[in-house]
């Protein structure tokens, strides 16, 4: 098939095939009812990605004009919408903004004629996820397993199968654990807020590193936790200052690879230092592993977990990193005492996680295509984190910066006399969004020097120009 495509233009080549096939159908060139060329060999003709294939032909469904089935592919729908069939999406740039940013997102997004928004905020690329192909998973379940998987979930546990498959997706990082020791939970966070529900009482002190997640923070702080912070260098969490502060403390946070906020990950030494010192002082460890499979450089480092024969370790894990958050599935291992008053409390607090996407997800995983949207997912994200690498050596060489191993966020240490609040207002004039530092601290100023940017969201072209647009906003502000 001959599509132009303008890879130059600003328009995402997703979009510009959407276009183009939006346009070719409405117009009759592509008749009712007719079959689309495979994804597979529409990218390979035209040189892109299959996932800027799919991505334009479950936009293309989501408008109602094409029908994708089960083992025949993808035909052009029998009938036409007159209008759009369902809401549009929201625009891909502006997906996943930081709640505080959304109104900002959304006025911005209403002014006319301004250059587009750039947000170097939010997960992974709206574009990536596979859309069409859980669409189709999803489908197949259904199929499958009728009404018994829109039920509620049998074991609030999580569905066995499921929790069989991710314990062979631990086992592959040295981490063996029987399935009965996997908690399927509603994302990480839910993870750690049943261990918060059934291990912190307000005024319990729990050490976190500084910085850390910002939302790790806002759940700790909501339970009433004392929060004591231990610095972060390149090398992860200084454990050498944990041992005097972790006696008495009720829980030990820790985000091991490509940390948010720093990109950081903790040496193999300071891991097996860490766990030596909960031992020591008793204390649990909860390893909140967001991003491990999502590595670009480097070597693994053993999990926190792999090295635990305690069961001291409560390790999560979760899908919406290396798939897509809306899934909200994520897990938890737990061993010990401890499982049976976290599994309560999962089941009390939403009677289990969807069983319909339980069951669609086991699926995706066990037929492969989860490994092999990861596969292009690291590509993807990896070219991008060098191109912003590359960005601001060119247009902020005052600024330090970190240049992780895997993960999604880039940490920089902004020119001195920049202050990271300032710098928020003066990109988003530009049309530019970004974390500033202050909300991975317990003390928000500490972080006024320190901006994070999350290089997975934008393609190639836009981390160059959003980067541009940053230097801007920096000048700007040293010219006032
Ligand atoms: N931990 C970290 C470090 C995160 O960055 C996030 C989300 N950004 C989470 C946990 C929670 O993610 P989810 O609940 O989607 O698994």
């Amino acid at each position: 098939m001959r599509i132009p495509l303008e890879p130059a233009s600003g328009v995402p080549l997703y979009r510009q095939l959407e276009r183009w096939f939006a346009d070719a159908i409405r117009s009759g060139a592509l008749p009712l009812g007719s079959r689309l060329p495979s994804t597979r060999g529409l990218a390979a003709d035209l040189g892109v990605s299959r996932v800027t294939v799919t991505t334009a032909f479950a936009e293309l469904e989501g408008s109602g004009l094409v029908v994708a089935a089960v083992g025949s592919g993808t035909r052009v729908a029998p009938v036409l919408p007159t209008v759009a069939a369902r809401p549009n999406p929201r625009p891909v740039a502006a997906a996943a903004p930081a709640p505080a940013a959304e109104a900002w997102v959304d006025a911005w997004a209403g002014r006319p004629g301004g250059p587009g928004l750039i947000a170097f905020t939010g997960v992974g690329d709206p574009a990536a996820y596979p859309v069409v192909e859980f669409g189709r998973t999803l489908r197949q379940v259904l199929a499958r397993e009728g009404a018994a998987a829109l039920s509620y979930a049998p074991h609030p546990a999580g569905d066995p199968s499921l929790r069989r498959t991710v314990t062979q997706l631990l086992a592959s990082q040295g981490i063996g654990v029987p399935p009965e020791s996997v908690l399927i939970t509603s994302g990480s966070q839910q993870a750690l807020a049943l261990v918060c529900q059934v291990l912190v009482r307000p005024g319990d002190t729990v050490v976190v590193e500084e910085p850390t997640y910002d939302l790790a923070l806002r759940l700790l702080t909501s339970v009433g936790a004392n929060l004591v912070g231990v610095p972060v260098d390149d090398h992860g969490m200084r454990v050498e200052q944990l041992a005097e502060v972790l006696p008495g403390s009720k829980l030990l946070y820790v985000t091991p690879n490509f940390q948010n906020p720093t990109g950081a990950t903790l040496s193999a030494a300071r891991r097996r230092a860490l766990l030596d010192l909960a031992r020591t002082h008793d204390v649990p460890v909860f390893e909140d592993d967001f991003a491990g499979d999502l590595r670009y450089s480097g070597r693994a480092t053993p999990a926190i977990k792999s090295l635990d024969d305690g069961g001291r370790v409560l390790y999560a894990g979760t899908f919406s990193k290396l798939l897509m958050p809306g899934l909200r599935i994520g897990y938890l291992v737990a061993e010990g005492a401890i499982r049976g008053r976290l599994v309560e409390a999962k089941q009390v607090t939403d009677l289990g996680t969807s069983l319909l996407l339980q069951r669609a997800l086991d699926r995706f995983v066990t037929v492969g295509r989860y490994q092999a949207n990861l596969r292009r997912t690291t590509r993807l994200y990896r070219e991008r984190r060098d191109v912003l690498k590359q960005a601001l050596e060119t247009h902020l060489p005052d600024a330090r910066f970190t240049v992780p191993a895997g993960g999604l966020f880039t940490w920089v240490t902004l020119p001195p006399g920049t202050r990271a609040d300032e710098l928020l207002v003066a990109a988003r004039d530009r049309g530019v969004d970004l974390a500033s530092g202050e909300r991975f601290y317990r003390n928000p100023d500490d972080g006024l020097s320190h901006i994070r940017l999350n290089f997975a969201v934008q393609p190639p072209g836009k981390i160059s120009e959003g980067i541009t647009r940053l230097a801007a906003a920096v000048e700007h502000l040293r010219g006032r």
